[in-house]
C-alpha cells in the first residue's frame, strides 16, 4: 500500500506528474485547472438541483 506514491496525470496524452486529485482522477496542475472551469460548472449545478 502505497498511498503516497507520485503519479502520472491521468489525461489522456498528458505525461506531467500529477499534483491534484480530480474528478478525472489524479491530474497535473495544468489539468487540474483546465478541469477546474468545468468542475465550477458541475457544483453550481449541483446547488441548483438540491435547492
Ligand atoms: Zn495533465
Amino acid at each position: 500500500m502505497n498511498d503516497f506514491e507520485p503519479q502520472q496525470c491521468e489525461l489522456g496524452g498528458c505525461t506531467n506528474p500529477a499534483t491534484q486529485i480530480s474528478p478525472e482522477g489524479h491530474v497535473c496542475s495544468s489539468c487540474a485547472a483546465s478541469i477546474g472551469v468545468d468542475y465550477r460548472r458541475a457544483e453550481r449545478r449541483e446547488r441548483r438541483a438540491l435547492r
